[in-house]
């Protein structure tokens, strides 16, 4: 499955050429061209699936080992302290390419990468809407 108007389907097909850093039958791993450390690389597969809630659960769990992978690889390589393993669905999460992709992005001690979330509280009235929402929503 392929989208012609996709960036994500030509990189991953070797159509527009990217900085690879693996490549197997099913999944390409580039450097992103705005990346938010040194290293941050996109795991994208070839075929076109727009978000995670799409992508098929046998890409699903072989993308997640790549990731696993491709952290333990890299952290040897760059000599980074750690790793952010982010993954983009919708505008509002903060998704551009809707191209399924995972971002992994090293992290080095003291580095300014800097993103994150203001951390909030779990409120009683919070817990019982939700829970409550989800056993009425199955
Ligand atoms: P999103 O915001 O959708 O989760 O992430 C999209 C990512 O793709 C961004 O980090 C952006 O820098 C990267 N990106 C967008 N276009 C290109 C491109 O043409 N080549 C590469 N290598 N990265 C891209
Ligand atoms: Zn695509």
């Amino acid at each position: 499955m392929r989208d012609d108007n996709c960036i994500f389907c030509k990189i991953a097909n070797g159509e527009i050429p990217s900085a690879t850093l693996y490549e197997d039958d099913d999944f390409r791993v580039i450097l992103d061209l705005g990346p938010a450390t040194k290293g941050h690389a996109l795991i994208l597969p070839k075929e076109h699936y727009p978000n995670l809630y799409e992508l098929p659960d046998d890409l699903a769990g072989k993308a997640i080992v790549l990731a696993k992978n491709m952290i333990k690889k890299l952290t040897k390589a760059l000599g980074c302290d750690g790793y952010n393993v982010v993954q983009n669905n919708g505008e509002a999460a903060g998704q551009t390419v809707f191209h399924f992709h995972m971002h992994l992005i090293p992290r080095y001690n003291g580095d300014d990468a800097g993103f994150g979330w203001k951390v909030g509280e779990l409120t009683e009235e919070d817990k019982a809407d939700i829970l409550d929402k989800i056993e009425k929503s199955v």
